[in-house]
């Protein structure tokens, strides 16, 4: 199962993969994650794409297709895999089915998460990461039993740079011009399954199940 997970930042994209990675075994993969952790690490990669991520901007392509393609033609990822925010642009959409070409294997499905510009603000601004281990939360809809550190490894929660609100106003015009033309793309290679991420988490869950067992897709 190779799936690909599309809509604007705040979504809950990253929050569903998460669970159906646990569901199924097939490894989560998100530049957003690489990306936050090479900024952790403080490595070089993460320097370079802290800048852009910190304007709300899109890491160079270049870079993040190179990434990508390291990690889903790796042996983890031989049954399959999720892929959140990646692709974002038609660029990148094009490597991937290039990527797909020369391994000899195709996109299953693109499932795009629904949700009106409201409910997208609300979530990414209150939206907690742990600083140690990059856990999320969201202080209303998802919060810590443990107030201000993460439930899993006790490290402090904050708020993501990127999650400021200027920041997510910027996120969400680059996903208008650069991203949203992708649902168009996928429609007519007739991989688009949509759904309404507007609803609470548990029920985001259940349509997405819903679609995957349309697909012929089983949970493990
Ligand atoms: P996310 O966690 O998916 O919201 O990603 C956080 C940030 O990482 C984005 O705002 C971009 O700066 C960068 N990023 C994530 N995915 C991509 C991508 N496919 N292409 C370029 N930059 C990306």
């Amino acid at each position: 199962m190779r799936l690909v997970f599309l809509g604007p930042p705040g979504a809950g994209k990253g929050t569903q993969a998460e669970i159906l990675s646990e569901k199924t075994g097939l490894p989560h993969v998100s530049p957003g994650d690489v990306f936050r952790k090479a900024v952790r690490d403080g490595t070089p990669l993460g320097r370079r794409a802290k800048e852009y991520m910190d304007a709300g901007r899109l890491v160079p392509d270049d870079i993040t297709v190179g990434i990508i393609k390291e990690k889903i033609t790796s042996a983890d990822c031989s049954r399959g895999f999720i892929l959140d925010g990646f692709p974002r642009n038609i660029k990148q959409a094009e490597a991937l089915e290039q990527i797909m070409a020369e391994t000899g294997l195709r996109i299953d499905a693109a499932v795009d998460f629904h949700v009106s510009t409201e409910v997208l603000i609300e979530r990414s601004v209150g939206r907690r990461v742990c600083r140690s281990c990059g856990a999320t939360y969201h202080v209303k809809h998802n919060p810590s039993r443990r107030g201000d550190l993460c439930e899993v490894c006790g490290g402090p929660l904050v708020q993501r740079d990127d999650d400021r609100e200027e920041t997510v106003m910027r996120r969400l015009a680059v996903y208008e011009e650069q991203t949203a033309p992708l649902v168009e793309f996928y429609r007519r290679k007739g991989l688009l399954r949509r759904v309404n991420g507007d609803q609470p988490l548990a029920s985001v869950t259940a349509e997405v199940g819903a679609v995957l067992s349309d697909l012929g897709i089983g949970e493990r």
